[in-house]
């Protein structure tokens, strides 16, 4: 029979019948606490795969770790049985206290997922004195588990963004819910086949790609392609950052041929691709003296203001004051500058879109920063797995549950 302290303990794990403690031991050189469960003789259970109460048929030792007591490492032990179901045969019994497979407590678990959502793995291993593989074994499991409860029923509106797990390494794609914020899927590559296997995504969850109308992304023919087959409803919004990229590229090009006759042009790049109200107070004077001078670059950076005005324009005039713009960029016998202004006409109709659809990629640039401030924290992962389990963490939005004797599958 049990103790007073034993049932206190019961009482704490939260076990019901017919579990209780039997036996706890501490190990003072292990720095070890040792709770040993088990089921009265005699005791019956429920079949797992059909409900039946059946008597046990045979046990096997197991151990699971669970929180620590104070400095000690603790453990529960226990005879898990199985049973033998007159329907179903020989099946393991779920125990209450954790999920079949893992070698951790539920309690335990919930400790890991709290942890992984502020630390590096590395860290969340050291933490509980742990392998990082075991870690990550737990998160890819309620990552996994909890994405197959989203729904994504409703959503129309699409970001499509790819981000590196090392720089100049192994690109993934972003898949974003433009309206939520939320990453709604990731798949390794860039190249057109990410978007058929998000939109196969996309539908397992619920979503209909009929439905989507809205997909802001950047020029890549990849994405275009991938859109154009896989969402078929869907207007494409480039994203503003990347066509303003493509005219600031157009400045910069200006400059440096124009600085080889122009010495004062050396080191004043970013003052013509940064905003005036963000430069200092020493860079506008610097900017304010070279305008004054009958520059190339000053010429170019007026028709890079210029068309940064395009997305404040209301969409009845939008399209109007683009063609204003493209007819002066183009006549502007600035080189770079037209051969951007050409770009912009061969994706008119995407630039034009965003006066109607007002999308932009802002939010996947946030999303963005904040994977790589903990790709950087990791000092990068291990494999492209981690790195994309780690995105559904950081960026997912997802509902963790502690899972249920109830939720669990059969094993
Ligand atoms: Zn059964």
């Amino acid at each position: 029979m049990s103790s007073p302290i034993d049932n206190l303990f019961s009482r704490a794990l939260g076990l019901e019948e017919p579990w209780e403690v039997t036996r706890i031991e501490f190990s003072e050189p292990d720095q070890e606490i040792n709770i040993h469960l088990d089921s009265p003789r005699g005791s019956r259970f429920k079949c797992p795969n059909c409900g039946n109460d059946v008597p046990a048929y045979d046990t096997k030792e197991k151990r699971w770790r669970h929180m620590n007591f104070f400095q000690h490492k603790a453990y529960l032990h226990c005879p898990a049985p199985r049973a033998n179901c007159p329907d179903c045969g020989i099946k393991s019994i779920k125990l209450p206290w954790t999920r079949s497979g893992s070698g951790f407590t539920l309690l335990f678990e919930a400790f890991i997922m709290a942890l992984a959502r502020e630390m590096p793995v590395k860290a969340v291993a050291r933490t509980v004195n742990e392998h990082d593989t075991r870690i990550w074994r737990v998160i890819q499991h309620y990552v996994t588990e909890a994405r197959k409860q989203e729904d994504y029923y409703g959503i129309d509106k699409i970001g499509i963004d790819e981000t590196s797990r090392k720089r100049g390494h192994k690109y993934v794609t972003l898949f974003v819910d433009l309206d939520r914020s939320k990453v709604l899927f990731v798949t390794e590559g860039k190249d057109s086949g990410t978007v058929g296997r998000f939109s196969n995504d996309f539908h397992d969850h619920g979503g209909d790609t009929y439905y989507v109308r809205e997909v802001c992304c950047d020029m890549s023919p990849a994405f275009i392609a991938g859109v154009e087959q896989c969402l078929p409803n869907a207007h494409i919004t480039f994203d503003r950052f990347h066509v303003m990229k493509i005219i600031g590229d157009a400045v910069d090009k200006v400059r440096r041929e124009e600085q080889r006759e122009c010495k004062e042009l050396k080191r004043s790049r970013f003052i013509w691709l940064k905003n005036p109200e963000n430069l200092l107070v020493k860079q506008s004077i610097q900017l304010e003296q070279l305008s004054q001078r009958n520059l190339k670059t000053a010429r170019a950076y007026q028709i890079r203001l210029n068309l940064r005005d395009f997305w404040d324009q209301p969409l009845a005039t939008a399209e109007d004051y683009l063609n204003r713009w493209y007819f002066w960029a183009t006549h502007s016998r600035l080189e770079p500058i037209k051969q951007a202004a050409y770009t912009i006409k061969r994706y008119w109709d995407g630039i034009v879109n965003f006066t109607k659809s007002k999308i932009t990629n802002g939010i996947l640039e946030g999303i963005n920063s904040s994977v790589q401030a903990a790709r950087n924290k990791a000092r990068g992962y291990r494999s492209v797995k981690y790195f994309i389990t780690m995105i559904y963490l950081i960026a997912g939005k997802l509902n963790f549950s502690l899972p249920t004797q109830n939720s669990e599958e059969p094993n």
